[in-house]
């Protein structure tokens, strides 16, 4: 079966993978390359079901808890296990223990225990939460590899195609379907990267605060990426004046070596988001729809992917194919 499929976001690179591992013939659409179109190309790369059931469905949890697996066979070596830190400053200690009762999976530490995890944040935090089950990567290598190896398996990546020359299509194509998809909006989330040899971190970290809340995931070599706003609007507009000096004041609460590194990159992506902010997969005619991954598409596209290709192919066999 001839598929074409729209868009090389996660989304879109996952269900190439679904498909080509269920034999299918597969074309890529992507009219911008090299990502930066993309809200995927700005994402932490969290694969945290546990923390993301603080503010979401537990459908997100059962369906993003073999999102690791799938992407360490897809591309083994670059899925760091190694859990989650949830701290917060002494006197937002309420905010800790509000997010442990909307959560599970985790274990509380002490002083000596965050320092024994995190020796840079060691005697800065009294309590924290870890999550031991929960992954990242770096969004960025993971959609360059995937691409890389779906082009060496035969997948066509083309800026734009007739669709009428495919059996079916597959719309994988993200925040461009505000206004054409029902219900759709779009969650502007801004991030910037620092860098510093000032402090290592091994783990995606968490600062919680009832305004301003802060992650940093080590991309290693002194890199940091530090996300993410959550703002009701489909912009994808340049950082604001006040989220960048909300970040930066809360890079440097989590570690005043942040206050010594250099801001490297700064940028902008608008999430895809049903009205639930849970992902749909639709069908109209011959088109199937993977749309409102909202802030899990690194998370969710294996569990969504898996289930667009069983409504293309049915009940067809699936290879393991890299
Ligand atoms: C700051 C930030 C941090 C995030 N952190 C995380 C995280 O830690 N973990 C996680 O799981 N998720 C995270 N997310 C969420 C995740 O990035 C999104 O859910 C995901 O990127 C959505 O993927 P997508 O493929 O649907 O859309 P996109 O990545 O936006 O891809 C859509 C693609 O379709 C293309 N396109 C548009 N129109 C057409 C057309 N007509 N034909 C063909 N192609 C077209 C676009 O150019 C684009 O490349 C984060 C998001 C942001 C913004």
């Amino acid at each position: 079966m001839r598929v074409l499929v729209k868009g090389a976001g996660v989304a879109g690179l996952a269900v190439a993978r679904e498909l080509v591992a269920r034999g299918a013939d597969i074309t890529v659409a992507e009219p911008e390359p090299g990502f930066a179109a993309a809200a995927s190309w700005y994402a932490g790369g969290m694969l945290a079901p546990w923390c993301e059931r603080e503010s979401t469905d537990e459908t997100v949890l059962t369906r993003g808890r073999g999102a690791a697996d799938w992407w360490d066979r897809a591309l083994p070596g670059e899925v760091r296990r190694n859990g989650t830190l949830v701290v917060a400053l002494p006197r937002d200690a309420g905010e800790l223990k509000r997010f442990a009762s909307r959560t599970s999976g985790y274990q509380w530490l002490d002083a000596d225990g965050i320092g024994a995890l995190e020796p840079a944040l060691a005697g800065r935090f009294r309590q924290a939460l870890f999550f031991p089950g929960e992954a990242h990567l770096d969004p960025r290598r993971a959609l360059s590899l995937l691409s890389e190896k779906l082009a060496a398996r035969g997948v066509a990546f083309v800026r734009d195609e007739d669709e009428g020359r495919f059996d079916l299509v597959v719309d994988c194509t993200g925040a461009s379907k505000i206004g054409s998809l029902e219900g759709l909006r779009g969650v502007r989330g801004e991030m910037l990267y620092l860098e510093t040899d000032e402090l290592e971190l091994s783990r995606p970290v968490r600062l919680l605060h009832p305004r301003i809340p802060l992650y940093i995931v080590p991309r290693g070599d002194g890199l940091f990426m530090c996300g993410a706003t959550m703002i009701e609007r489909d912009d994808a507009g340049p950082i604001t004046a006040r989220s960048l000096m909300e970040f930066l004041n809360a890079a440097y609460a989590l570690h005043p070596g942040f206050g010594e590194a250099r801001l490297i990159e700064t940028g902008t992506g608008v999430r895809p988001a049903f009205p639930d902010n849970l992902p749909r997969v639709l069908r109209a005619g011959k088109t199937i729809i993977v749309n409102g991954l909202y802030r899990h598409g690194f998370l969710l596209s294996p569990a969504l992917a898996s289930e667009a290709a069983g409504l293309v192919l049915g009940e067809q066999d699936r290879r393991e194919i890299f």
